[in-house]
């Protein structure tokens, strides 16, 4: 047994070495701080950085994700940036550094994550074999390339993103899909079943980067809601927007079909994170992705 005087006095010295620990300082002499959420997820997860660097931005600051260079974008208080993650992304930890260079000198905070490996299972599909020809894939990664060019830097979204369709999941994220008894690859999205002409609904608010026919996706729809994110809306029987309009949450941005490589009527949803795709349930909920 450890003395009530005892007792009071650990606590007392915890708080001194509390209270004695140095403030982080920036390059502007400000506190900042780096705050990585989730640390454990699995694959198809986002992850959210926030550094947080007081009322004055850093002149020169920069975010690593392993070995790798990711934009930051500004934000109320300091900057951001969402690492997606997926079934191709190796299982491990990874490690997230941030340098801020200034006229003190460089600030450096490093932070480690765990990406588990989904169990995500097999499906298999029969469809026409002239669709899995890859120069239609090849046709589909240019559109995409072009519509995820030049995102909007801020985040155009507030609270967790919505459901797009009124409709059962009857395929999940990641699953390995075997066509014709071919593997090809993971299912880098969501699909609803719904009746054809059920309206498909913006996740979010932004800005229509593709709207038209695509050999595999079929009609689609394309929605940039900033800061790299961007969510897509495939195999529509009829599109409701044009590339450049601006939409809000909610807003119908086509109808639900079965075009491209479909087997009946349903909504693919997909997202986009840098040019990850990841699980877009992920954002459905409240949590740091979401959160202002
Ligand atoms: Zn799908």
């Amino acid at each position: 047994m450890i003395g009530a005087n005892r007792r009071r006095f650990i606590l007392l010295l915890a708080q001194t070495a509390l209270v004695a620990l140095p403030p982080a300082v920036g390059a502007e002499g400000l506190p900042w701080s780096l705050d990585v959420a989730p640390q454990t997820l699995m694959q198809g997860q986002t992850i959210r950085v926030r550094i947080r660097t007081g009322s004055a931005p850093t002149a020169t600051i920069r975010l690593l994700v392993g070995s790798a260079a990711l934009r930051l974008h500004p934000v109320a208080g300091g900057y951001q940036a969402f690492v997606g993650t997926s079934p191709l992304t190796a299982p491990g930890l990874v490690t997230i550094r941030v340098e801020a260079q200034g006229a003190d000198g460089v600030q450096r905070r490093t932070r480690q994550v765990r990406i588990r490996a989904g169990r995500f299972g097999t499906r298999r599909l029969s469809v026409p074999p002239t669709l899995l020809d890859p120069k239609l894939a090849a046709i589909e990664r240019r559109k995409v390339a072009q519509a995820t060019a030049a995102p909007i830097p801020t985040p155009q979204w507030r609270g967790p993103f919505r459901l797009p369709v009124d409709g059962s999941l009857t395929s999940n994220y990641g699953v390995r899909s075997v066509y014709n008894g071919i593997p090809q690859g993971y299912h880098l999205g969501v699909d609803f079943r719904a009746a054809t002409g059920t309206p498909v609904r913006a996740a979010q608010s932004g800005v229509v980067t593709l709207a038209e026919r695509l050999p595999l996706s079929g009609n689609i729809v394309m929605v940039d809601h900033g800061a790299g994110i961007f969510t897509t809306y495939q195999h529509l029987s009829a599109i409701s927007v044009r590339r450049g309009a601006r939409v809000a949450r909610g807003q119908i941005v086509g109808r639900v079909g079965s075009t491209g490589l479909s087997t009946g009527p349903h909504l693919h949803w997909g997202m986009r994170v840098n040019g990850v795709r990841v699980n877009p349930l992920d954002w459905t909920k409240d949590g740091p992705l979401t959160a202002p």
